[in-house]
């Protein structure tokens, strides 16, 4: 048994890929698209985090124990809206 065993799942924090967001290079800004709100076409974003677990019962789990998995997704300020998510 692990000294971590508190029933408090571990955490492990994964950045989910980027859509369109380039990285670590010289991007001219006039090379670049705007990415609106598909709902309300709304230009700002907020920063948010979805949470999911990655179950001990998993045998993919290498670690044995529950893993809280922490993704950083971007929400529409104006809608609330999902970004990348379908816009229905
Ligand atoms: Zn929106």
């Amino acid at each position: 048994m692990s000294r971590n065993n508190q029933g408090k799942p571990t955490v492990i924090p994964m950045r989910v890929p980027n859509v369109g967001q380039p990285q670590q290079q010289q991007i001219n800004i006039q090379d670049t698209a705007e990415q609106p709100c598909p709902k309300c076409l709304g230009q700002h974003f907020d920063v948010a985090v979805r949470l999911r677990v990655f179950s001990k019962l998993n045998p993919t789990n290498p670690t044995g124990q529950d893993a809280l998995i922490k993704m950083e997704v971007y929400l529409c300020r104006a809608c609330g809206h999902e970004y990348g998510q379908p816009a229905g």
